[in-house]
């Protein structure tokens, strides 16, 4: 069985520490172990990290964009393994791991360009021969912690900006599918990105308390569940580090009388199923606005449900994998019996299905439930299976209410053909990233990514030109050179 280690320093280590096994969810099967990394090698890396960024803080900006230039096309010339790595351990279905891939190569596309957005601003003639600009500089070694559902983009979300910004950045990948990050991490090494400049470092907990203490550590970057972004943000923020903590998600989709519901149905089984519901932008919520609406929707998500090809996510034909780990699938299983337990009415059950010859994988069938209303568990909490509830409201009022007194604000989408309801929608909707007959709203690179709410602790959001910012500070240089014309006497008042 192999041993997953670190990347410190331009190469693979392996120390000895705890470890912890990982598995293909698709089978069951144990495909390796990872090791948990110490404080001690947490402080390695970044020791590593700041002895790197002296040189790189000074590189210029095109050079480091030249070897972003060579990281992009290694990430396609690789992308075939790069995706079995990720379904592998994982789980999520080959096409879909592409285009995953594809959504992280587009973050380095951005990455590529960031000199421009590094040029700062200048004044000149801010006062008699004064010149005045702001610039932008690096931070010095962040930390990036990063969840499984996206082992490849979330990372590619992160280091690829910090990095062009010219910091040095330690990344902290889930413990439950770490090989994708890693193997990616070694690619930008044969890039020509400098030894240290990105390390990796695996492990649990004790990993990211080594992160989150460490004085050396200048800003974190966190994806992950609500009650562990909480944790970090608190935690980062009480050592003085700047911090950006994306946490969990219960998004709605409004479904309008006046609706399209054949795209609405086809859109609702891609964003509620794909991935097996674990995607922080997975539409977990239908909200039909009239029964007429909640009648068409469960009786055509239904009659789709029953084609759903579920199976092992190294076999392209299938549209569904398994869930991450056995204790994710008993999760799942057990808000299914919660909804029961509570009286919503169970209209597609998706526990106890076996896929054959992978009998010991971590499987859960596409789930729906109607009738849900917002006291019940499955309503308030995020699931994160395939599992997708209805809620019938009278009004869109009623149905933006509800969202907005969610405790979630990540994404959220309507459907409709009113451009009058849409606008009504956006413009009041208390969530991050808003879709009119798009059920995954997620920007594109060249915008940033973030929730409202306890979706995202923090002001700046992911990726994009807010990300420029977050990996940089700002310095403001006010010069002047004295010459007869303007060379003054002593000034005691505020100069104006
Ligand atoms: P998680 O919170 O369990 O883990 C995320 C990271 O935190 C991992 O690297 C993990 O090792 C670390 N971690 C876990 N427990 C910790 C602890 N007690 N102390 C310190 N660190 C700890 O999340 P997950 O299960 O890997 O990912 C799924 C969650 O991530 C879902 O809630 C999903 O909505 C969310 N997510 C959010 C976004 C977003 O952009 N808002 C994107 C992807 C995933």
């Amino acid at each position: 069985m192999s041993t997953i280690g670190h990347w410190i320093g331009g190469e693979s280590v392996l120390t000895g520490n705890r470890t912890q096994q990982v598995f293909n969810p698709s089978s069951g099967e144990v495909c390796g172990e990872v090791e948990l990394a110490s404080t001690v090698t947490v402080n390695q890396a970044i020791e590593n990290g700041k002895a790197a960024y002296v040189a790189w803080r000074n590189t210029p900006p095109a050079k480091r964009a030249q070897v972003m230039f060579r990281f992009k096309m290694l990430l396609e010339e690789k992308a075939d393994e790069i995706c079995e790595l990720i379904s592998r351990e994982h789980g999520k279905v080959l096409h879909d791991a592409r285009g995953e891939l594809q959504r992280g190569i587009e973050n380095v596309e951005y990455a590529c360009g960031i000199p421009e957005l590094l040029k700062g601003e200048h004044s000149r003639n801010v006062g008699p021969a004064i010149d005045s600009w702001s610039e932008f500089q690096p931070l010095g070694v962040v930390a990036g912690i990063t969840p499984f559902n996206f082992p490849a983009m979330v990372p590619l979300w992160m280091w690829p900006s910090a990095v062009m910004c010219g910091n040095a950045f330690i990344l902290k990948p889930s413990e439950r599918d770490p090989s994708s990050a890693l193997y990616i991490a070694q690619l930008a090494s044969e890039a020509g990105l400098p030894d240290g400049i990105l390390n990796v470092v695996n492990g649990d907990k004790e990993a990211v308390d080594a992160l989150l203490h460490s004085p050396d550590i200048q800003a974190v970057s966190f994806v992950g569940s609500t009650p562990i972004a909480e944790y970090v943000y608190n935690q980062a923020s009480a050592t003085g580090k700047r911090c950006q903590a994306l946490g969990g998600a219960k998004n709605h989709a409004i479904v309008m009388p006046d609706a399209d519901l054949d795209n609405a149905v086809n859109a609702l089984m891609g964003a509620a199923y794909g991935s097996c519901g674990e995607r922080c932008m997975a539409i977990s919520v239908a909200v039909a606005v009239g029964d007429e609406v909640g009648d068409e929707l469960a009786s055509r998500l239904t009659a789709q449900l029953k084609n759903l090809k579920v199976g092992s996510g190294l076999d392209n034909s299938n549209e569904m994998g398994p869930l991450i780990t056995a204790a994710a699938r008993d999760k799942v299983v057990g808000y299914i019996d919660s909804g029961v337990a509570q009286g919503a009415e169970l209209v597609v059950d998706g526990r106890g299905i076996t896929v054959p010859g992978f009998e010991n994988g971590y499987y859960v069938g596409g789930t729906l439930f109607d009738r849900v209303t917002p006291e019940m568990t499955i309503y308030q909490e995020e699931i994160f299976g395939p599992v997708l509830v209805i809620v019938r409201v009278k009004t869109l009022q009623e149905a933006i209410d509800l969202i907005n007194a969610h405790e979630y604000g990540n994404g959220t989408c309507l459907f409709t053909r009113d451009g009058e309801a849409a606008r009504y929608f956006s413009d009041n909707i208390l969530v991050g990233m808003v879709g009119i007959n798009v059920p995954l709203p997620v920007p594109v690179s060249y915008h940033s990514f973030g929730g409202w709410k306890r979706s995202l602790f923090g002001d700046l959001h992911a990726y994009g030109p807010d990300s420029v910012r977050f990996y940089t500070k700002r310095k403001t240089i006010t010069q002047r050179w004295p010459s007869s014309g303007v060379r003054e006497g002593i000034a005691y008042s505020f100069p104006s």
